[in-house]
């Protein structure tokens, strides 16, 4: 009779406490959006798909297509073909710049490894797609203008490396 009297006490302590726990969470702001009407502020270190933004200052893309991204790569998912002159000889400058996203694995390892701050992981999380060939892009033709936050802080990254004496190249 004791033991019962004991469980039932027991079990109504342990609803309580339950109940304390449900009505803690019903007060507190929620965790969660409405998504995809309300959009999540992107973290600036987010990685998203890889993009070669166009320069304001210069207006066209700041690749010198010197490969380093390409050698960084642990998945081979970027190919550059360089510009070449009218005398025949190649330019330090990228005519295109393929990038396979089905590949990527958002690492980041080719963004830390240009010395011009060329490129850069956008903020771009919807990527799925319908046809596995679009996963192929080439960057170069986009014409991409980064903005908002990300792009205030990749044009205040090479500024800065510019300010410093790194990054310079002869893009012409
Ligand atoms: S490392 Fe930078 S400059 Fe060099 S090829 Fe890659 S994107 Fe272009």
């Amino acid at each position: 009779m004791f033991k019962y009297a004991a469980d039932i006490i027991k079990g109504v302590l342990s609803l309580c406490e339950g109940l304390g726990v449900t009505l803690k969470h019903f007060f507190r702001k929620p965790f969660t959006l409405r998504y995809p009407d309300v959009r999540p502020e992107i973290p600036l270190r987010f990685r998203g798909r890889l993009v070669l933004p166009v320069d304001p200052d210069k207006g066209a893309h700041r690749c010198t297509a010197c490969m380093m991204c390409v050698k960084a790569c642990p998945n081979r998912s970027i190919e550059i073909e360089k510009e070449t002159g009218e005398d025949g000889k190649p330019k330090p400058r990228a005519a295109k710049y393929y990038y396979n996203l089905g590949t990527c694995i958002f690492c980041n390892m080719c963004v830390e490894s240009c010395p011009f701050a060329a490129i850069v992981m956008s903020d771009e999380y919807e990527l799925a797609v319908y046809d596995r060939e679009t996963l192929m892009q080439e960057l170069t033709a986009e014409n991409l203008r980064l903005d908002g936050a990300k792009g205030a802080w990749w044009k205040s990254k090479f500024r800065e490396e510019t300010a410093a004496g790194k990054g310079e190249a002869s893009n012409g």
